[in-house]
C-alpha cells in the first residue's frame, strides 16, 4: 500500500552551525521488510542542539533529526508480516550489523559496525513519515500515547539503563539528579520507583517545580545554594549514594564528586 501522497513536510538538518530548515521532501517509500510510519510524537532530545551546534557531527546533511518517535504504520514493504497498516508503534532508532556480539545480545547500540541510527545517519521522525525496518516497531499498548510512547525511544530509556543496570538504584539510598530536563525527570521516576530518596538539582524554578511535582522530595536551586554542601547537610554529611550528572560541565562534574558518599555511585549521562 502506498502513502496517499508525494511529499511531505520535515524539518531538516543542513550541517553544523546551520538553523533547521523547514523542507519539503519525498514521502519515503519501505523497500523490502521495511515500514512506512506515519509519525505521530517526535521528541526533541538535547542531542538535536549538539548537532544545531556542531557539537555531534556525524557529516551526515541534509538530514532529517528526532529519534524519539512513535506514530502508526501506513504503509508495508514486501516480505512484513509482524506489523500492518493502522498499528500504533514507537521505533527502536538503532539498526546494528545482527551479527556481532553485541547485537546478539540485543545491544544493538553498542554495535561497532552500526548500520542506521534513524535521527543521526539516516533520516528520522521530524517529519509527516520515516520508513524504518519492520523489526525496529515496538507496538504499543492500548492506554499509552504517542507522545509518552516517542519519550521512552531514547530519554526514559536511558533513564533506566543507568538507574538499573548502572547505578543499580536500591531502596531507602538517596540520590541526586543533577539536571532536569527530560532524562532527569525521567531518573527521578525511577528513583522513586526504586525506593531512593531524590534530591533534584537545577536552575530553573519551573523546571524544579515539576521536578518536585514528579517525585523530587528536595529541590535545590544552585543559584541559590551549593548543591555539594547542600547534599552533605541533608544526608548528615554522609552525602549521597548516587549521582546521576546530566550537565556535563566541569564545574558540576566536581561538585557531583563533592557531594558523593563513600563507595557512592557516580553516573555520567550529561555531554556538552
Ligand atoms: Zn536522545
Ligand atoms: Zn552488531
Amino acid at each position: 500500500m502506498a502513502a496517499s501522497t508525494s511529499s511531505m513536510r520535515a524539518v531538516r538538518y543542513h550541517g553544523p552551525g546551520e538553523p533547521f530548515h523547514n523542507d519539503e521532501i519525498p514521502v519515503p517509500q519501505p523497500g523490502a521488510g521495511e515500514a512506512l510510519v506515519r509519525v505521530g510524537a517526535a521528541g526533541i532530545c538535547h542531542t538535536e542542539l549538539h548537532l544545531r551546534h556542531g557539537v555531534l557531527n556525524l557529516g551526515v546533511a541534509p538530514l532529517v533529526p528526532g529519534h524519539e518517535i512513535a506514530g502508526e504504520v501506513a504503509a508495508v514493504g514486501p516480505g512484513v508480516d509482524a506489523v500492518r497498516p493502522g498499528d500504533r508503534v514507537a521505533v527502536y532508532y538503532y539498526v546494528g550489523c545482527g551479527r556481532c556480539s553485541w547485537c546478539r545480545q540485543g545491544q544493538e547500540n553498542l554495535c561497532r559496525d552500526v548500520v542506521d541510527q534513524f535521527g543521526f545517519t539516516a533520516d528520522g521522525g521530524w517529519a509527516e513519515y520515516v520508513v524504518v525496518p519492520a523489526r525496529n516497531l515496538v507496538p504499543l499498548p492500548d492506554g499509552l500515547t504517542v507522545e509518552e510512547a516517542a519519550a521512552l525511544g531514547c530519554s526514559a530509556t536511558t533513564a533506566l539503563h543507568a538507574v538499573r543496570s548502572v547505578a543499580d538504584v536500591r531502596l531507602g539510598e538517596t540520590v541526586v539528579v543533577y539536571g532536569v530536563g527530560a532524562v532527569g525527570y525521567a531518573l527521578i521516576q525511577l528513583c522513586r520507583l526504586a525506593g531512593a530518596r531524590v534530591i533534584a538539582v537545577g536552575r530553573t524554578p519551573a523546571k524544579l517545580a515539576l521536578a518536585a511535582e514528579l517525585g523530587a522530595d528536595v529541590t535545590i536551586n544552585a543559584d541559590e545554594l551549593n548543591p555539594a554542601v547542600e547534599t552533605l547537610r541533608l544526608t548528615g554529611d554522609e552525602g549521597a549514594d548516587v549521582v546521576f550528572e546530566l550537565v556535563g560541565i566541569t564545574e558540576t562534574m566536581e561538585r557531583s564528586v563533592a557531594m558523593l558518599r563513600r563507595r557512592g555511585r557516580l553516573v555520567f549521562i550529561g555531554y556538552s
